[in-house]
């Protein structure tokens, strides 16, 4: 049996080690991970009690359309009911959104670095992904929008950038969506959004207002801690929700999933202990790399990428003996790592294991 041709040198995802399978092979008490940019405080306790009523109904299919969600960030945000979509995770909505829209030979472009499920979604679709360097770890909007054309069907966004961290202004993003044509679909992946605390960032929401062709992308993976339970959506024009809704599967979220994400999405003393705890990490773990000589990008999320001036696999091979597990810059960032900021006491355990990491690998050219 042959598999599509696009997808037979496609890499199968390779997730962060398990905790437990690092302190088993390596003989240690204690590991942590700062790898997959998820919330070190854990979720609202909310959503651990609507699981628990929800699990007398495990038997029974979830509502596939999540009305009682889809209401809840309609009054929320002040869209309407019929702008909103849920996915399996905000990756499923990647998916989907690949599958309704490209046919084999569209374009779509990205920046690179930027979040891997775009390229990967594109090439399952047999599309062409046309990626533009960044600039300082920033996406180059102008650049992108030179390699808008005719066979161009969507843009991908990615704010904060992930894995950098950085964010494109309000104003760079309006003087970028003025320009780029109506039939071009901009996706606007804002999955730390709620941890943006710089004024110059946009409200999405209140772009698309002005942009019908802008949908954009959250999670409740990030800040709301809620990863395992895989739920994500999108908000755009009725029009664009309803073609993404045409490619769903039936029932691709789950009762456990809708059910937490209602009960936490205005715990909204949660969301702030989480920000300013965040804050407080991302003042941390600058300070330890200013002292250490290292530089950084400016980071708007809940992680930092930094250049450790020596190569990141061996700096991750090393971090990773001594408990810590990161993920290593790859492709373009050869010599960076990115590092989600943790509980002060994780942040202080990483600063101290790179300051070793770094004496033990000498610095190269
Ligand atoms: C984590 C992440 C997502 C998706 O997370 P889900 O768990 O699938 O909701 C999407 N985009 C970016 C940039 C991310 O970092």
């Amino acid at each position: 049996m042959q598999p599509k041709p696009n997808i037979v040198d496609l890499p199968v995802y390779q997730p962060g080690k398990p905790i437990e399978e690092v302190k088993r092979e390596l003989g240690l008490d204690e590991v942590i991970k700062l790898a997959s940019n998820e919330n070190p405080f854990g979720s609202s306790p909310k959503a651990a009690d609507a699981i628990r009523r929800e699990i007398e109904q495990i038997s029974i299919y979830p509502d596939g359309a999540a009305v009682e969600l889809t209401n809840a960030i309609a009054k929320r945000t002040g869209v309407g009911a019929d702008q909103i979509i849920f996915g399996a995770g905000s990756d499923e909505i990647i998916l989907m959104i690949a599958r309704a829209y490209l046919q084999p030979g569209d374009e779509t472009v990205m920046a690179v670095e930027t979040f891997p499920q775009y390229k990967h979604n594109v090439t399952i679709e047999n599309g062409v992904s046309i990626e533009v360097p960044l600039a300082d770890g920033k996406h180059d909007l102008p650049a992108m929008l030179d390699k808008i054309n005719e066979k161009t069907k969507i843009v991908w966004v990615c704010n904060p950038n992930n894995p950098t961290g950085t964010i494109v202004s309000d104003e760079e993003l309006t003087a970028f969506l003025d320009q780029v044509p109506d039939r071009v679909l901009v996706v606007l992946d804002e999955a730390y959004c709620e941890y943006v605390e710089d004024p110059s960032y946009s409200d999405g929401l209140a772009l698309l207002k002005r942009y019908p062709n802008l949908i954009l992308l959250r999670t409740f993976s990030k800040i709301y801690g809620l990863a395992s339970l895989r739920i994500g959506y999108g908000i755009g024009a009725p029009g664009l929700i309803r073609s993404i809704n045409q490619v769903r599967e039936p029932f691709n979220t789950s009762r456990f999933g809708q059910a937490a994400a209602l009960a936490s999405l205005n715990d909204d003393e949660f969301l702030e202990r989480c920000r300013t705890a965040n804050r407080e990490g991302l003042a941390f773990l600058r300070g330890e790399f200013d002292r250490l000589g290292l530089d950084y990008f400016p980071a708007h999320g809940n992680f930092i990428m930094v250049d450790v001036k020596r190569p990141s696999l061996e700096v991750f091979d090393a971090l990773l003996r001594k408990g810590v597990i990161i993920r290593a810059g790859q492709r373009g960032y050869p010599t960076r790592i990115r590092i989600t900021v943790g509980s002060a006491e994780q942040n202080a355990k990483v600063a101290e294991a790179l300051e070793a990491v770094l004496q033990e690998i000498g610095v190269q050219a």
